[in-house]
């Protein structure tokens, strides 16, 4: 007992003792469980359901049970969604350049860094680049158990074009 109460005495006080930058860096190796990166462009979009050049990250998806799907977007300069809706609607915040978002009989409407776009369930709706700027977003599906998204068509060049003003 007395060995045991020694030994344990020992092993605290080598702690203690260790260097405070050893016991940093040990910690941070072991918290990565649970934590991703929204920094990289991602991989690139198949274009079944996208026009143009286009890339995304997801960073949230099924398996961590959160009952949303979270991944930034990337697109080139005319790079767009095809027209869907989301059941369960759909965040969009504008991280960077310029972009088009546009619901079903709306106007084609500016998007810039820093807007925030929220989309209501079931409502058919694009979003993309503008002409002469690419676009970045964090796309954030929320209530994604009410089904998956549904896909609607391209949205055509007389379509995308149509915006009032072809912003720079
Ligand atoms: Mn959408």
């Amino acid at each position: 007992m007395k060995i045991i109460y020694q030994s344990t005495l020992t092993l605290l006080i080598a702690v203690l003792l260790m260097p405070v930058s050893k016991l940093t860096a040990q910690t941070e190796n072991d918290n990565k469980y649970n934590i991703s990166s929204i920094k990289s462009k991602g991989v690139q979009v198949p274009e079944e359901n996208f026009t143009g050049t286009a890339w995304v990250n997801m960073v949230v998806g099924p398996r961590d049970d959160l009952n949303s799907a979270i991944g930034k977007v990337t697109f080139e300069a005319k790079a767009r969604t095809n027209w869907h809706a989301h059941p369960g609607g759909q965040i969009l915040i504008v991280t960077d350049g310029v972009g088009y978002y546009q619901e079903k009989g709306k106007p084609i409407q500016t998007i810039r860094e820093g807007d925030v776009v929220k989309i209501p369930g079931d409502v058919a709706h694009w979003h993309g680049a503008s002409h002469n700027s690419s676009m970045a977003h964090t796309a954030i599906g929320t209530n994604r158990d009410e089904g998956s998204t549904e896909w609607l068509g391209p949205v055509t060049d007389e379509e995308y074009n149509s915006t009032a003003s072809q912003v720079k």
